[in-house]
């Protein structure tokens, strides 16, 4: 009974969440004896969806293992290798299937838009008792995990608050390794992070002309938006009033800008009820390694300024505008200078 005191306060010590998976694997682990253990979630674009290791042990490891965020989603199982887990995740309900190895799943539907089932292999099947234990602790670990999303998500549009953000951007844009080419077998270099800012247009207008509610659901509407554009790894927050920030990985300027100027194009062509048609503006900028967060974000924010001195309504790099010569690259410490 002790032993199980200790996982769950083990569990619900951490705001992390990959901390918290692995957790939930060791204990499961410890407790249980499987053969394997693991944590498996789906990722990828809605016609390519694959699963993404989360955190798994084999009998004999001490220390979970995980795809890391960045992986290449080509060299993930897609979907239809695992049926078993599909089903799990359609019945929404705990499954078992006999052995050897036995199979036990749950669903664990987390987060908003996120999907994952956790796996165990046994010997023998799961007894009434251990089926028990293991749904006593992953209630734990379900509640936790709303708790968590209670406080790190802004409650109007779901996206990320901005309290999260400086914890968020150290863990998300450390320089992904290089992964192998399946195509060459070369190893080529891991995908950077870019960090862009949204910023609606003339949003004051809209509140004066239909009132605040209605530029509520606007902002609910963009948000939506935004999820539909980007990928299910990418970080979305919504920074305060009608400014959002996207946190990503991608290869090139050329590839970020692309995903910015899909959203941009999606804004501009939505009818918003009441509202009709709104724009946005967009900077964004490579996240460079010696970057703070506040540092990459004013880069980006230095490039929305401009093109809202310029028209509005679109998109630029801030490297790109710093070539043109319509931005002045800063000395460490300095304000960026607008011609
Ligand atoms: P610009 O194109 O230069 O960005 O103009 P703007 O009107 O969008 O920008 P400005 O910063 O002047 O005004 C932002 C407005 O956003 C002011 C405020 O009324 C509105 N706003 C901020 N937070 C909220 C919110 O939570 N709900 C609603 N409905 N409006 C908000
Ligand atoms: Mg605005
Ligand atoms: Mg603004």
């Amino acid at each position: 009974m002790s032993r199980v005191a200790d996982h769950l306060a083990e569990l619900t010590g951490f705001r992390d969440r990959d901390a918290l998976d692995a957790t939930l694997v060791s204990a499961l682990h410890d407790l249980l004896r499987p053969r394997e253990i693991a944590i498996y979630r789906i990722v990828g674009e809605p016609e390519d969806r694959r699963w993404l290791t989360r955190a798994r042990l084999t009998a004999g490891e001490t220390v979970p293992s995980a795809d890391a965020l960045w992986a290449d989603l080509a060299t993930l199982p897609p979907l239809a290798a695992h049926p078993l887990r599909q089903a799990c995740l359609q019945q929404r309900e705990g499954m078992v299937v006999d052995g050897p190895p036995a199979q036990t799943l749950f669903p664990l539907d987390l987060e908003r838009d996120c999907e994952a089932v956790i796996e165990l292999h046994t010997e023998r099947p799961l007894s009434t008792e251990q089926l028990r234990l293991a749904g006593s602790i992953l209630r734990v670990y379900r509640n936790f995990h709303s708790l968590l999303d209670y406080s790190e998500r802004d409650t109007l549009t779901g996206l990320l608050n901005r309290k999260t953000f400086d914890e968020s951007f150290m863990r998300s844009t450390v320089p992904a390794p290089p992964v192998p080419d399946p195509a060459t077998g070369l190893r080529r270099g891991g995908r950077n992070a870019w960090l862009g800012v949204v910023d609606i247009d003339h949003f004051k207008h809209v509140n004066d002309c239909h009132g605040h509610l209605i530029g509520d659901e606007v902002l609910l509407l963009l948000a939506r938006l935004m999820r539909g554009v980007f990928r299910q790894g990418d970080l979305l927050y919504r920074f305060g009033g009608e400014e959002f920030v996207v946190l990503m990985r991608c290869d090139d300027a050329i590839a970020a800008g692309a995903a910015f100027e899909r959203l941009r194009t999606a804004v501009e062509h939505h009818a918003f009820p009441r509202v009709g048609r709104i724009t946005v503006s967009v900077g964004f900028t490579a996240v460079r390694l010696s970057d703070t967060p506040s540092s990459a974000f004013e880069r980006a924010d230095q490039a929305v300024y401009f093109v809202k001195q310029s028209g509005r309504n679109r998109v630029e790099g801030h490297a790109a505008l710093v070539t043109r010569g319509a931005l002045v690259e800063a000395a460490i410490g300095d304000d960026v200078v607008l011609f």
